[in-house]
């Protein structure tokens, strides 16, 4: 597989598949120079794209979509090789990644057309309008984990709101994100230039950033998001900020423990354990505690990690992470925690970790470790559940099992999170209707929903006269009269005590 931009690039970098180090592809490390060209095709691009309208775009979404559709088991296991995942989990990914095409593609003309504003009593002789028209060329800076999903979030979205793309996946992942462009250019050979590739490291991520593209959509982590919004800020380009998370699930009293367990384990474990909304910790009121342990306990010591198939979750991505790990679990026993499972690593493998009795303190609980391990702690209440679920910088997402149904969504409202599962981890995922994001440290911004495709868009308001006023209010002409009658119309319809 070839990029889009081979020809004239100096360095190159390797892709490797994860389980075994081996060298899988080489791309192109693209300069400031290449970048900008990309993105002066993309702007040309962005002019037909951005005047086609929605069914014409929506017709064009749904050829790549289908593409990608029947490209699925080849994508599933590229995403295998280069991310690790094994094949079922890239299928998912893949199946949810289409989902969103689709809803962005469908939901576009609703949520960013020209709708009618009542114009309110000052400006009866206005009709006014509101429309959502595209930005012009959006960079995407995309991570490795959810090669997939994750940049398609911003790549379905900017695209549907009429935005050309130039997009640079993680150096983790480049072939699956090259794999997504060549097929919109098969889908769409018309319009090549409206989804374009870049690849590198971090210097041609800046260099995207300091490009002249109209917004940048970043998920990586919190601290690389500064670093971005720092080279962003020099041309005053705004940025949608996808970062980290340290998500919590709350089992609180009554809540069904078996389900609590078989929920927290996936959303700990899957995709080893590198999913930004992924449970890193679990708060679990005194009633429950014990069971909860017990049964997720049970359940960690079922999973087997590997490369082949029928292997629970694969290798660790991204080398580097496994020092993270490494020092994250010998940080918890140091300070006085506990592993009843795993605890170990062997080669680009985590075993499945439960960990108790870590204190809040240890770099275990307060640091995103992106790994097969989940701290497990006793509360009180829920009312400790919650505020120690909320001590954390980040604000991402969560879970939630109570009693009822109903006691977990209140408590799901107190969680200072973007998203929360109430008796399911991570389902909000998997909703295109619903807005995806975080706060803190987690990032701002949207993406998915209507939230997300009018991220990639610019509010234009525009008010039509349709008379005029028999007592003109901005002009020149305006009878010295008026001003006392409006002080008078203002007291009457505001003024009241
Ligand atoms: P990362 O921050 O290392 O890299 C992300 C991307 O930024 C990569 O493409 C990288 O090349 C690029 N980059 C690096 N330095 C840059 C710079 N100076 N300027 C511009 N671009 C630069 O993150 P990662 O390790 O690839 O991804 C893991 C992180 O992503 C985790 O923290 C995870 O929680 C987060 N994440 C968040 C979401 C979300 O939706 N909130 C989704 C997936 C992953």
């Amino acid at each position: 597989m070839t990029s889009t931009l081979t020809d004239a690039a100096v360095d190159t970098f390797d892709s490797f598949d994860p389980a075994t180090g081996a060298v899988l592809s080489s791309w192109p490390v693209h300069s400031a120079e290449k970048v900008q060209a990309a993105v002066a095709r993309a702007k040309e691009a962005a002019q037909w794209w951005g005047e086609l309208g929605f069914a014409d775009r929506r017709t064009h979404l749904t050829a790549w979509k289908g593409e990608i559709a029947r490209g699925l088991p080849e994508l599933a296991r590229l995403v295998h090789q280069e991310n690790g995942k094994p094949v079922p989990d890239a299928v998912l990914e893949i199946t949810l990644a289409v989902d969103h095409i689709a809803w962005a593609a469908k939901n576009a003309r609703r949520v960013l057309g020209p709708r009618r504003i009542r114009s309110g009593l000052l400006a009866a002789n206005q009709a006014s309008t509101l429309e959502y028209p595209p930005l012009g060329v959006v960079g995407v800076i995309g991570p490795w984990n959810y090669p997939v999903f994750t940049p398609m979030g911003s790549l379905a979205y900017a695209l549907a709101a009429g935005n050309a793309v130039v997009f640079k996946p993680s150096e983790h992942t480049p072939a699956i994100g090259a794999w997504l462009v060549e097929a919109w250019r098969r889908a769409v050979p018309e319009g090549p230039d409206v989804l374009q590739l870049v690849t590198g490291f971090g210097s041609t991520g800046a260099a995207l950033c300091r490009s002249g593209v109209d917004k940048i959509a970043f998920t990586g982590s919190s601290a690389t998001g500064r670093t971005v919004m720092a080279a962003c800020a020099e041309g005053l380009v705004p940025v949608l900020m996808e970062c980290g998370g340290k998500d919590a699930m709350i089992v609180a009293d009554g809540a069904d423990v078996r389900a609590a367990a078989d929920a927290a384990l996936w959303g700990a474990m899957s995709n080893a354990g590198q999913t930004c909304t992924g449970i890193e910790r679990v708060y679990v009121t005194d009633a429950s505690y014990d069971s909860f342990v017990a049964e997720l306990t049970a359940r960690a010591a079922e999973l087997t990690p590997g490369a082949g198939t029928g292997a629970s979750y694969g290798p660790i991505t991204m080398p580097g992470q496994l020092d993270v790990i490494r020092r994250h679990l010998a940080d918890a026993i140091a300070s006085g925690g506990r592993a009843l499972t795993g605890g170990t690593v062997d080669g680009p493998f985590v075993a499945p970790t439960v960990l108790v009795d870590v204190p809040e303190t240890s770099t275990a609980v307060t640091e995103e470790t992106f790994g097969p391990t989940v701290t497990v702690t006793r509360v009180p209440d829920v009312d400790e559940a919650v505020r120690r679920a909320n001590a954390t910088a980040y604000g991402l997402a969560g879970a939630v099992f109570a009693a009822t149904s109903q006691a977990g969504v209140a408590i799901a409202r107190r969680l200072r999170s973007g998203m929360t599962s109430v008796d399911a981890v991570i389902a909000f995922a998997s909703v295109p209707g619903l807005p995806f994001g975080g706060v803190g440290e987690s990032g701002f911004g949207r993406v998915h929903g209507d939230d997300g495709l009018r991220e990639f868009t610019r509010a234009k308001a525009i008010t039509r006269q349709r008379f005029v006023l028999p007592v003109p209010l901005t002009s020149f002409q305006r009878p010295e009269k008026v001003t006392g009658q409006l002080v008078r119309a203002v007291r009457l319809l505001h003024g009241r005590a």
